[in-house]
């Protein structure tokens, strides 16, 4: 909490308690979790907070790299991970929806060379992986 704490005043932002909540909300929700999932437990000390105040929050915390939004494109939307494993990827299931952490990138140096040819300067990128998990081929 407090390395957060330090993250968000070196950027300028203030540490609010509803923001100290969602984090709170975060590091508790298990390994991955939804904006729906955030709002509940928020609620609990906020029971006026809405889901778009904890969608700000989210964002604001995905932009300074505390978090990482996966997109899900599952009902329940995307779900939020606490950014502890460092720049990394995802495999995404396209029927339950499950998400599981892949431990390297598959994007290389070239490939960003590449990217920036036109004089765009690269600074991150985002990539998941759509399919199916085993549990779902089985099934379907
Ligand atoms: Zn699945
Ligand atoms: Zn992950
Ligand atoms: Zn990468």
């Amino acid at each position: 909490m407090e390395k957060w704490i330090a993250a968000l005043r070196a950027q300028g932002f203030k540490v609010t308690p509803q923001r100290r909540v969602v984090i709170e909300a975060l590091q508790t929700g298990g390994k991955f979790t939804t904006a729906q999932q955030v709002l509940e437990a928020v609620r609990q000390k906020f029971p006026e907070m809405s889901l778009d105040t904890v969608y700000r929050n989210l964002s604001l915390l995905v932009e300074i790299g505390l978090v990482h939004e996966v997109r899900t494109k599952g009902r329940e939307g995307n779900v939020f991970e606490i950014a502890v494993a460092g720049h990394h990827h995802h495999t995404v299931c396209l029927q339950c929806g499950k998400a599981e952490c892949l431990d390297f990138c598959p994007i290389h140096e070239q490939d960003l060379a590449r990217a920036e040819g036109g004089g765009f300067k690269i600074t991150a990128h985002s990539l998941e992986f759509y399919g199916y998990c085993a549990a779902c081929r089985q099934t379907g």
